[in-house]
């Protein structure tokens, strides 16, 4: 696929690009019937390129090739150094494509282009890691058994694996899903955010040129309603690992129960960032910025509520009106824009409709400027909801856009109260210099995830994931390949002769 978006001077600019098709069994097909929809870009909100919408037929057609694949081999079952070096061509063959896959991901989701390349360049780094987690850690234990038995386990890729992503930012996420689905030797049917399919078939590229044997990476567009929920009842396919809204994933376990699949839910969010009056307010200021409004606030683990210390509320305040007021609102493709446009018009109205609602429950709602020349685009400028209280809607709700409502807070016992009075539960960030309270805090906020003075920094080793409406189950190293892409087998070797009852036998 060649976008072909760059201009003569190097620039990247906004043209359409090819139609996206289906990559099914090692080939890129049209859908059975024929039909597409279009992909819009949420810069100019023209039509990027056509995709192939993928049903029930596309999905059965790719499970087939994908189960064909796991049970004859060779991937499940080839040698782990050499299953390791597909991994890690792919990785090398991200690297290669780093500009390019950053401008298709920019062009589908808005996303400041200066953005994207980090995320496409970590993405890599996905492969690379679970290539040698799998190669070193991935290992059984042994239970030898009062000289009578060795027990050992295995652990065991599970077979087809249906891999759901959203639309906000495609290519890492799902990079976080299918390298550890391949490295354990499980064959991937992915099925992609309708709204950002362009760098999930440049992935599929990248995979067929690796040279992966056929079936063992399939890609289906298509909708949640058809193709997604085809993938989650088909009796072949042996788990689900979702990333996308509570409802969504609620409906999702549901609909697995049937055939009693394996799910990983990675829900959403409406995470709490804690200032108490000690903390380093420079950097606490530029953590509460970037955690909202980077990724343009479509982000789960956003700090969606601010909670700021009575004390130092108006200091802290005056310094986020200041800054929202800077933020370089533009083009995504332009290097130096920090915040885009919104993916689509249903999620900008959306956005839109909770400002009016925050301004309906008594927030002071305090915003950026969008430049005229982009108000093509789904802008919705980095926003402050002031004097927000933690029981209103917009408190409660999750936006996913660029909307931080800021809370004040007296007591450590209050904020955590209210820090905790939410269906959701997966981020949280506390800054102090009081390491005691630190800790105290991050230990009582409930969340699958906490940062004491720190911005959201991922490193893969660490158990990623949310409790209570946030999710079930853990991503990251360790976790993804012990706890849901493999399961464990024990073979029991008797090496002593152990007592067989003797059934039937007349002298006993
Ligand atoms: P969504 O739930 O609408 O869609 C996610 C995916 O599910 C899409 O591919 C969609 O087609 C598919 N889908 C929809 N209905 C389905 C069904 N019945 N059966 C099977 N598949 C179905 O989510 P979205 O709007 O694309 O993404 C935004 C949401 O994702 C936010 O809530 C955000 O917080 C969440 N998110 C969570 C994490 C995390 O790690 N916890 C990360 C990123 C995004």
């Amino acid at each position: 696929m060649q976008t072909k978006a760059a201009d003569q001077k190097g620039q990247a600019v906004h043209k359409r690009v090819e139609d996206v098709l289906l990559y099914i069994n090692g080939k890129f097909v049209d859908a059975e019937n024929r039909i597409t929809f279009e992909n819009i870009n949420p810069f100019t909100n023209q039509v990027n390129n056509l995709v192939a919408e993928g049903r029930r037929d596309d999905m059965d057609k790719a499970v087939a090739a994908a189960n064909k694949a796991f049970k004859q081999g060779p991937w499940g079952t080839m040698k782990v150094a050499q299953r390791m070096k597909y991994i890690n061509r792919i990785a090398d063959l991200i690297d290669e494509e780093v500009e390019e896959i950053a401008i298709l991901e920019s062009l589908d989701t808005g996303l400041p282009i200066s953005q994207t390349r980090n995320m496409v360049a970590r993405a890599a780094e996905n492969f690379r890691f679970y290539a040698k987690m799998v190669e070193i850690k991935l290992h059984g234990e042994s239970y030898p058994v009062d000289g009578e038995f060795i027990n050992y386990t295995l652990y065991k890729p599970l077979g087809v694996v249906g891999l759901i992503t959203p639309w906000n930012a495609p290519f890492m996420l799902e990079t976080w899903k299918v390298a550890p689905a391949l490295a354990t030797g499980n064959t991937v049917i992915l099925k992609p955010g309708e709204l950002s399919p362009l760098t999930a078939n440049k992935l599929a590229e990248i995979i067929d040129k690796a040279g992966l044997p056929n079936g063992v990476f399939n890609v289906v567009h298509g909708l949640g309603e058809t193709a997604g929920a085809r993938l989650v009842e088909h009796p072949d396919v042996r788990a689900i690992s979702f990333t996308g809204e509570t409802t969504t994933g609620s409906t999702i376990i549901k609909n697995s129960a049937d055939s009693l699949k394996k799910t990983s839910m990675e829900l959403g969010g409406k995470s709490p960032l804690i200032v108490f009056d000690d903390a380093d307010l420079h950097r606490a200021l530029d953590a509460a910025i970037w955690g909202i409004f980077s990724f343009n606030g479509e982000r789960c683990t956003s700090n969606a509520r601010v909670f700021v210390h009575k004390n130092i509320k108006d200091q802290f305040v005056s310094a986020l009106k200041e800054r929202v007021a800077n933020i370089k609102i533009g083009d995504p493709m332009d290097t130096s824009t920090e915040l885009g446009p919104l993916i689509g018009k249903e999620h900008f109205d959306k956005v839109k409709g909770y400002i009016e609602l925050a301004k309906e429950e008594g927030c002071e709602v305090v915003q950026g400027v969008v430049p005229e020349e982009v108000k093509a685009g789904n802008f919705v400028p980095p926003t402050l909801l002031l004097n927000a209280r933690n029981d209103m809607k917009v408190c409660q709700e999750e936006i996913f856009g660029p909307v931080m409502a800021v809370i004040e807070f007296e007591t450590e016992d209050e904020v955590i109260a209210a820090a905790n009075d939410v269906k959701y539960g997966l981020a949280g960030f506390v800054w102090t210099n009081d390491m005691k309270r630190g800790h105290r805090v991050a230990h009582a906020v409930e969340a699958g995830m906490l940062w004491i003075n720190a911005q959201n920094v991922r490193d893969l080793r660490i158990p990623f994931g949310g409790t209570k409406a946030s999710g079930i189950g853990r991503e990251g190293g360790h976790y993804a390949i012990f706890e849901f892409y493999t399961e464990p087998k024990v073979i029991h070797v008797a090496i002593g002769e152990h007592h067989i009852p003797q059934f039937g036998k007349v002298n006993k």
